[in-house]
């Protein structure tokens, strides 16, 4: 039985770009380790803790927490920004759970992105949205099978196409 505090950043992420992508990430099978997504992602993720504070509290992982002008700030570095509303629902996942579990009051988001930076805001419409996707993400993951595979744009260059395609 699969329950919301298994939910983490990256299922978040997952969920709002494929659902069949979060089933398969919520039962544990992994995406082709040899995709060049993949290994990029994981070479990002070695300069990350070289070089960033990082910060760990549970299903919390995220690249940096700052403070600024009274408010806490949140920072996700990406390679790119091809689904941006994934990366906001991430980082509103993150910024949910610090307020909810640690209490702090104003919690903002950025991501960055080369050149881009997006800002996400910890307002009640955004928590909202949020909790209606943990619910879904709770439900999805509780399924027997994933949903069927239906061609998007996205396959080609998923992580998991030789899985589904
Ligand atoms: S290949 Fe397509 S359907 Fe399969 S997980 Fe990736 S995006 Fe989803």
């Amino acid at each position: 039985m699969f329950n919301k505090e298994q939910i983490t950043g990256t299922l978040v992420n997952y969920y709002a770009t494929c659902k069949r992508e979060a089933w398969l990430y919520a039962h544990h099978i992994h995406a082709d380790q040899e995709d060049e997504n993949v290994a990029f992602g994981k070479a990002m993720a070695d300069i990350k803790e070289q070089n960033l504070q990082e910060f760990a509290f549970a299903n919390l992982k995220f690249d940096k927490l700052s403070k600024e002008r009274g408010h806490y700030v949140v920072t996700e570095y990406k390679k790119s920004l091809k689904n941006e509303y994934a990366a906001k629902m991430q980082l509103l996942f993150y910024i949910y759970l610090l307020k909810t579990g640690l209490n702090l009051k104003e919690v903002k988001g950025k991501i960055i992105s080369g050149k881009k930076v997006v800002l996400v805001e910890d307002s009640d419409e955004n928590f909202a949205i949020l909790e209606q996707i943990l619910g879904e993400i709770e439900e999805l993951a509780n399924m027997p099978v994933p949903p069927k595979f239906e061609h998007k744009k996205i396959c080609d260059n998923c992580a998991y196409r030789n899985y589904c395609i």
